[in-house]
């Protein structure tokens, strides 16, 4: 790339197709916002619709908003919005609990579909809590299943006749490594495994067509890139072939074919809709819903194509302004390897994202020794990857981040 300025990155700005849509979240004045993988922004439109739902359609309408306002809909109708993002039909989708949660009644449901084989394969840097569910379901069904680790590079090879299915994140949330979802899915699927993915790294942020992959089963994240705010319930999707194949063991009275008929045994509504388990938080997905139509007023091609540019703008202007300064890149340079986030080493990582903070650039760190930043293409700027990177720049060479007050160690990182 030639050499980076703040003009030429004010000029990427100026003919940016999807500039405008920035002007619909209510970003802070003066912040770096590089967190949305973490915590997306608030739409705009967010408080609005929240306090119409709140004040009138709760306060006044009460108990019947149910039915008059349609919240009994709201997993479906989300999950058909979120459907879109992901390659992913109508009816394929809801949202409901965690991505935690959302795991566990998907990774239960992996398992009874491949009885006989008894390994569930995964990636050893793969986030913890995919990890640790797949640990306690284990112990759950009975201890003959085993969970097996390999390096991201090495699982599509590692898939074997005892493997029931590989779970992977697509995106890594370290590195923002990006696996090949289809290739992968064929390769695991080739050997007789199922494939669950983890899309909490990719969903609003790169393509994903888990259709045209032909996929088993997926879940995500609602309060990265989708925007859904602090909290927001996740997503899950499952193939057509397998919807009706399986009951999820959180057989709760909302994924029963008639709820409202308060039988005493369970019978699982066809298709997704047995996915659901409880009550849904009807609040979070209306705020869901705003964060997600913003996405859906995006090209998706568009978004993929700013997101690259913008974390080669970062990477290109750190390396241009920081040489030397003791960081290495763990992201991979190569397009197609990477999300949408840019993660550098440097060996006093926490107290340097403390000082970036403090000068209003918002990154993150992760243990160890990492220093985050994610690209929400939807509102992110081509300045602002210049000036996080000047920021970085100037604190490296000053040493600014070496005060006590960077050192102190915080609950949420
Ligand atoms: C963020 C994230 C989660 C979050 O799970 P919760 O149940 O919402 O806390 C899970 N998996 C991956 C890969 C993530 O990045």
């Amino acid at each position: 790339m030639s050499r980076l300025s703040r003009e030429a990155c004010a000029a990427l700005d100026a003919t940016d197709p999807l500039a405008a849509l920035r002007e619909e979240f209510a970003l802070p004045p003066g912040i770096v916002y590089l967190d949305g993988n973490s915590l997306g922004a608030l739409p705009r439109a967010t408080p609005a619709r929240l306090a119409e739902l709140i004040e009138r359609e709760w306060g006044h309408d009460l108990v019947t908003g149910w039915n008059r306002h349609g919240w009994i809909d709201l997993p479906r109708r989300v999950g058909d919005k979120i459907a879109r993002l992901i390659g992913a039909g109508p009816g394929e989708v809801v949202v409901a609990d965690s991505t935690s949660v959302n795991l566990f009644k998907l990774l239960a449901a992996a398992l009874r579909l491949s009885s006989g084989r008894s390994v569930i394969l995964s990636e050893r840097e793969n986030f913890p809590t995919d990890l640790y569910i797949a640990e306690g379901l284990i112990g759950l069904v009975g201890g003959q299943h085993r969970l097996r680790l390999v390096d991201g590079d090495a699982v599509a090879d590692a898939v074997d006749a005892e493997c029931a299915v590989v779970m992977l994140t697509h995106v890594n949330y370290r590195s923002g490594a990006m696996h090949d979802l289809a290739g992968i899915t064929a390769a695991a699927q080739a050997k007789g495994a199922l494939v669950l993915w983890d899309l909490a790294h990719s969903a609003g942020a790169v393509p994903v067509d888990l259709t045209a992959a032909g996929a088993d089963f997926a879940v995500g994240c609602g309060y990265k890139y989708l925007n859904g705010g602090p909290g927001a319930p996740a997503f899950l999707w499952v193939a057509p072939r397998h919807q009706e194949g399986f009951r999820q063991p959180l057989s709760g009275w909302l994924g029963h074919a008639e709820p409202f008929a308060f039988a005493p045994d369970y019978r699982p509504a066809p298709g997704i809709g047995r996915y659901v388990c409880g009550t849904p938080p009807v609040l979070s997905l209306a705020a869901l819903e705003a964060g997600v139509d913003l996405l859906l007023a995006a090209e998706p091609a568009g978004l993929r194509e700013k997101s690259l540019r913008l974390t080669e703008t970062f990477i290109a202007a750190v390396e241009q302004q920081a040489p030397g300064l003791e960081l290495s890149l763990l992201t991979p340079r190569l397009s197609e390897r990477r999300g949408s986030q840019v993660s550098f080493r440097h060996a006093a990582a926490w107290p340097v994202m403390q000082a970036l903070i403090a000068r209003g650039v918002i990154g993150d760190f992760r243990a160890p020794d990492i220093l985050r930043f994610g690209f929400a293409p939807l509102y992110t700027r081509f300045v602002d990857a210049w000036d996080a990177a000047a920021a970085l720049a100037d604190i490296l060479k000053t040493g600014a981040w070496d005060q006590p007050d960077f050192h102190r160690r915080a609950a949420v990182t």
